[in-house]
């Protein structure tokens, strides 16, 4: 799936980020920090902050995650020992592409 659709989603348009999760099985949930409700292909990391998730790559839909706007307020870390996250922020991208790690499914 490509990453570039949902990105045309503005973040403020909540209604769409609520039926674009229910469609393609993503989580729909209050962030845990702060109660927004996002959806999970919305969570990555934002300006090399970390988003904090906890994703079960087999079922992404089944994972938890903090808020883009907690993730962007420098709130989120990484749980230790996780070691399966995709994430499709340009800094993820590049490590990848370094490191010749092929993504298997898109956040
Ligand atoms: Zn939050
Ligand atoms: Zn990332």
């Amino acid at each position: 799936m490509s990453n570039a659709a949902l990105l045309c989603i503005p973040e403020r348009w909540r209604l769409a980020h609520l039926n674009y999760a229910a469609a393609h099985g993503y989580f729909w949930i209050p962030c845990p920090l702060c109660g927004y409700e996002f959806g999970g292909h919305e969570w990555r990391h934002i300006d090399g902050k970390r988003a904090e998730v906890y994703l079960n790559p087999a079922e992404p839909a089944t994972g938890t995650a903090i808020c883009p706007p907690c993730t962007r307020a420098g709130k989120g870390e990484e749980p230790p020992g996780v070691t399966d996250l995709i994430c499709f922020c340009a800094e993820c991208v590049r490590r990848r592409d370094r490191n010749g790690i092929k993504a298997e499914w898109a956040p």
